[in-house]
């Protein structure tokens, strides 16, 4: 049932209450409260994809592969490394040897993480999990077009040992969303689209509370003149259609060289034609989706771009469609998220040219390099403004390497999902700085009042901090402080 802004807020104030108890527990306790989830998941698998399937269209195999698995092993990982990565860790200071420092990540309390349909399992998954086991408590929005899945998912986690009201499901649609930030969580997941960021942010910046952002793409492959054309074209024809191109990794664009660009095209279209739409192919999500596929398309077909496909096969499906030729950098397709089963693919003469055509936009959520030398293609791939960067594959991060952060730069959002990073995400730092020794001792020579003897210790202090940091000269800092400590305690107190 849809909430408003007061079910929102309730749902915030039973996660505060919740939290209280989770967020006291250590993080070993917390693993040890949700060790069960990879065997349940296991044993829901089939559950899961089935509803994936029906609530979203993707195809079973895409479900399971894109989705259930990779939750599976995000699952595995966050139980594996989150006592080592949240834990707490000694910091020792050069220049307080008579200090010890200690860093301890604790969480932010009440998190509202708000999804999108496109990938309804993998992404809600992949904001609540790392939330949880960071000790927050959590009130899940999933789209309004998937609200099944968010269930199922909701219902797996907190069967497998969470207690009553740390994990809530509220289903609705966007004011919903918007209702729960209003709320005052005190921090929100959102992924979705570059406009309802916008919108998520600013609201989260009224209180302020921190926002993760997981936004769109407009991902490009780059394929240098080396590339096997054979595999390559696989891999583009998979990258642009998977999901039926509703992936925010999903390749719209390809870069290709020049020299290539002729043969690449007809290889493209002739496996593109190849495609199962029945058995492979998700349809749009819905009518407004298909809209957007429909404006870009004409706009393509109007400039003469459209190479092959584009045309409405029944239901919400779409032949899936090839866009190249004079101008191709210039439209729509080029430069806005189309987010449905198109590739747009244009020509570079060199590596510097094709590192400028890809930077030139605002978009940097994933991106691909194709190449025989894969040095060469390393050092491209450090060149891209991009969250991250595939050598000969696509979009793999998202669904195969749970170690590896996910997110963008620019227009694509910030902050992590997946691997150690999700987890530090989940939690702010907080500092413990404890005394080292003897609880109290002589008052500190820069407490009032001052000590004659300061100055001159403050300005050796200076020279010996202003060297470079190598090791011997860190253990001389330590020498430094002590002996800056030393000497003025031994002075008689004033
Ligand atoms: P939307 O931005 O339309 O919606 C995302 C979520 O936000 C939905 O749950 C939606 O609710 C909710 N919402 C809508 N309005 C508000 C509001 N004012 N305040 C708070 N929440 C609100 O995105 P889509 O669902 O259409 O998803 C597609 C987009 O997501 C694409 O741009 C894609 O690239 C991006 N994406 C990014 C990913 C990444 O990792 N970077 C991964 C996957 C997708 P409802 O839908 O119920 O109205």
């Amino acid at each position: 049932m849809p909430v408003g802004g007061m079910e929102a807020a309730a749902f915030v104030d039973r996660a505060r209450v919740a939290q209280v108890g989770w967020g006291a527990r250590t993080v070993e306790e917390r693993v040890l409260a949700l060790a069960g989830l990879p065997d349940r998941l296991c044993e829901q698998l089939d559950r899961i994809v089935r509803v994936i399937a029906e609530e979203n269209g993707k195809p079973a195999a895409e479900a399971l592969a894109h989705e259930v698995v990779p939750a599976i092993a995000l699952a595995r990982h966050h139980l594996d490394c989150a006592a080592t990565v949240l834990g707490p860790s000694r910091i020792s200071s050069a220049t307080a040897p008579y200090r010890r420092g200690m860093r301890t990540h604790r969480p932010y309390g009440v998190v509202v993480a708000i999804a999108p349909w496109n990938l309804p399992f993998l992404i809600p998954f992949s904001q609540v999990l790392p939330a949880l086991i960071a000790g927050n408590a959590v009130v899940l929005k999933p789209s309004e077009l998937t609200p099944g899945v968010a269930e199922v998912l909701v219902e797996v986690i907190t069967a497998a040992g969470l207690p009553e009201g740390v994990l809530q499901l509220a289903v609705g649609d966007g004011a919903v969303g918007a209702a729960l930030v209003e709320a005052g969580p005190d921090k929100v997941l959102f992924t979705g689209s570059v406009a309802t960021g916008r919108k998520v942010m600013a609201a989260a910046a009224r209180f302020p509370i921190p926002v993760g952002l997981e936004l769109g793409g407009v991902d490009v492959a780059v394929v240098l003149e080396d590339a096997d054309l054979e595999y390559v074209t696989s891999a583009v024809a998979w990258g642009a259609n998977f999901n039926g191109g509703q992936a925010c990794c999903s390749i719209e664009r390809v870069l290709v060289h020049e020299s290539l660009r002729a043969a690449f095209l007809v290889r493209l279209r002739d496996k593109v034609r190849r495609i199962d739409i029945e058995r492979d192919l998700a349809p749009a999500i819905d009518e407004r989706q298909q809209q957007v596929w429909r404006r870009h398309l004409d706009a393509a077909r109007d400039a003469g771009l459209v190479v092959s496909g584009g045309e409405p096969v029944r239901g919400r499906h779409l032949m899936p469609a090839v866009v190249s030729g004079d101008g191709v950098t210039a439209s729509e397709v080029w430069r806005e998220e189309t987010f449905g089963p198109v590739v747009a693919v244009a020509g570079f003469a060199s590596d510097d040219e094709a590192v400028a055509l890809h930077n030139a936009t605002d978009y940097g959520l994933t991106a691909s390099v194709f190449s025989a030398d894969v040095t060469r293609a390393r050092a491209l791939a450090g060149r891209l403004r991009a969250g991250s960067v595939s050598v000969n594959d696509v979009a793999a991060t998202m669904y195969s390497t749970p170690e590896l952060p996910w997110g963008g730069v620019g227009r694509s959002g910030f902050g992590r999902s997946h691997g150690v990073d999700a987890l530090l995400d989940a939690s702010w730092v907080q500092v413990l700085d404890l005394p080292r020794g003897p609880a109290f001792g002589p008052k500190r020579p820069w407490w009032f009042p001052y000590d004659t003897g300061l100055e001159d210790a403050m300005r050796a202090l200076a020279t010996s901090l202003a060297a470079p940091h190598t090791t011997a000269k860190l253990r001389g800092y330590g020498q430094a402080g002590r002996s800056l400590l030393g000497m003025l305690s031994r002075r008689p107190k004033l």
